[in-house]
Order: structure tokens, then sequence, then C-alpha cells
């Protein structure tokens, strides 16, 4: 603490991520990264992009942005790219979730949208997920100004279908209803073919889980061109150029390289089927998980015992000190080498 400090920063309570220890032989399965390698294609335009280093990179992400566009089906104008999704957030807090009428989003979910909200001063109300920890879409039938959902949920894993989300901002066309997909790709319905239709939803995505590129920060959003403008204003008031040229191309590799995607988002949700297995013969519980992780608790012990047990035998699994899920443990899917080596450490250890 500092005499220097703002009251902004007094009150401020930051987002803790998921530690990187630099310990030999580690299995990393506490932040949710993919545990294979980017596509060849993405690290062959990065190191053909060296060269560019000297010069500042297009401000607007001209071609990155007409390459997610393609893929996606929109045009160039409904997308907005970011220095890593989080940044994308935060500059939707900033530009469009801030109102009289409270932001609502739901009391177990990522724990980052609680620090914006202290950031830029917003006014927010959690609604409780249900008993079986799912998303119950009636119980955002109360006054508010937005609704903010991460689909398929972190921690849970649990994801909504698209018909979900369409009655949603059906329900709600005076609420801007925002879809943070960063986990969309393994296995849930993406909202992105409902941005034609309706002027109140945002969707946003990140190249670091399902592409493998969480070290080159980009993020983006697509919806109508109204709310990208309001995000391209906070950004060209805030960082004129947030994404690298380094990423730039990267990114827009590893959109083109759709074989290298499938392959290992298969691989992935196979890994992830075999985990569930594993940790069910165990005697764990786990919610069914659409994501890269899988969230599971088992009846006989304690969470934290579990996680702090792990982590002396070099494994990290995230575990969040929170009411209702101080008991579960989010376990990121790993190779079928690593997962394997979790299911024997655990065997030992119960
Ligand atoms: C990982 C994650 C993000 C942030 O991703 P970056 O693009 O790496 O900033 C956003 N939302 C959720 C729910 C995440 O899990």
């Amino acid at each position: 603490m500092s005499r220097f400090w703002s009251s902004v920063v007094h009150n401020l309570s930051p987002y803790v991520p998921g530690e990187q220890p630099k310990i030999d032989g580690l299995i990393k399965l506490n932040t949710n990264e993919n545990p294979y390698a980017p596509s060849p294609h993405a690290l062959a335009a990065i190191a053909a992009t060296m060269d560019r280093l000297r010069l500042y990179p297009d401000p607007s992400a001209t071609g990155l942005r007409e390459t997610i566009a393609a893929h996606y089906g929109v045009t160039r104008e409904e997308v907005f790219v970011g220095n890593g999704s989080d940044e994308v957030l935060a500059h939707t807090f900033q530009a469009l979730l801030k109102h009289d009428a409270p932001l609502l989003f739901p009391d177990i979910t990522y724990s980052f949208y609680p620090v914006y909200c202290r950031l830029y001063g917003t006014n927010y109300e959690t609604v409780s997920l249900d008993a079986e920890m799912r998303v119950r879409l009636a119980d955002y039938r109360r006054p508010g100004s937005a609704i903010l959902l991460c689909n398929p949920n972190a921690p849970t894993g649990i994801a909504l279908p698209r018909a979900a989300i369409e009655a949603l901002v059906t329900e709600h066309p005076d609420k801007l209803v925002v879809v943070d997909e960063a986990y969309v790709d393994f296995g849930a319905e993406s909202a992105v073919p409902l941005v034609a239709r309706h002027d109140n939803l945002l969707v946003i995505q990140t190249l670091s889980k399902s592409r493998a590129l969480a070290g080159l920060r980009v993020g983006f959003a697509i919806g109508q061109r109204p709310l990208i403008e309001a995000l391209e204003r906070v950004k060209d008031s805030f960082n004129s150029y947030p994404l690298d040229c380094l990423a730039q191309a990267g990114a827009a590799a590893a959109i083109k390289d759709d074989a290298w995607f499938q392959a290992t988002r298969a691989r992935i949700v196979a890994s992830r089927e075999a985990l569930v297995r594993g940790l069910s013969e165990l005697g764990f519980e786990v919610l069914p998980s659409q994501a890269n992780f899988v969230f599971a608790r088992h009846p006989g012990r304690r969470g934290a015992d579990l996680a702090a047990r792990l982590r002396e035998r070099a494994v990290l699994v995230r575990h969040f000190q929170k009411p209702r899920i101080e008991d579960f443990l989010r376990i990121t899917i790993g190779t079928d080498e690593q997962c394997s080596r979790l299911l024997a450490l655990l065997h030992e250890i119960i």
C-alpha cells in the first residue's frame, strides 16, 4: 500500500490466475491449457513475420479479422479482436455492461467477472446455479441491464444448447446478452449463428484453449456492427495496437488450419471421456463436461486436501476455496499419459 494509490486501486481485488510454477516433471492440469502444440502453420507464420518487428502492426488487424469472419460466416465489421479474450471482456465491461440496472451473471462462473465489475464500478447481481449446478434461464427474469453467461460454464463444464441461448436473447430484447465461449470448441454449440438475427447478442471466443495459443494472447468478439463499434471506441481510447504482428499472423494461420484443429480437439474430447470413466470408477461425482476440463468431487475427501496431495506429487489441479464448490477439483484434460498418471496417483491417495 502507498499514499500514492488511487481510491480505485485501494478497492480492487485482483483476479488470481492458476499458478505457473517451474517444477521439473510437473503435470499441469490447473489452467486449461491445451496439452498439444499449436498448428505448425501458425508457428511458421510467426517465424515468417519476424522481419516486420521494426514496424508497428496493423492497428485494426484487418487480415486476422477477415480470416475470423470468413471462418464463422460473418463480415469483418462484425469481428473485434483483442489481446486475449480477457482484454475483449474488459472492453466489453467498459463499453457495454455498465448501466444503472445491474449486470446479471451466475454465482458460480469465471471469477474474473466480479473483478472487472470492481475495476469499472459496475453494479451487478449474481444468480444462483440450481442444485445440479446448472444455469436456469427462468431465474434471469428479473430487473437487469445485461446478462453474462460463460457457455460451457467454468468451472462446471456444463453447457446450454444454442436453442436455450436463442430463447434467452428473444425473451430479453432489451438486455444485452454476452456469451463467453472460451470452451465451446470441446463439444458445445456456439451462439455465433444467432448474431445475424439478434442485435442484443455478443459472443466472445479465444485462441488460448482449443487452438493451443494461450501464450500468443488472442481473443475475439462477434456481434452486430453497433456492439463492435462500441468495443472499437474503447480500444482506440486505450491502446491502438493491442495485437502485435506475430500474434496477428499466427492467429490467422491457426484459424485457417482446420485439419489440425479438428484432430486435436477430437483427441481432447476422447481423453475427457476416458478420464470421466476413470474418476467415476474411483468414486468421484463428475459433472457432465463439454469443456477441456472436468469438475469433480469425491464423497469421502476434502477438495483442498486432494489438491495438496496431488501437488506434493507434482500434479497441479485447480481448487477454489468458495462456498458450494470447495470440495470440487477442476482438472484440465491433459494427454492420455498425464490423465493416466493422475488417476494412478488419485488411486494411491484415496
Ligand atoms: C481462459 C478463459 C478466458 C480468457 O482467455 P484468454 O483469451 O487467454 O484471455 C476467458 N473466459 C474464460 C471463461 C476462460 O476460461
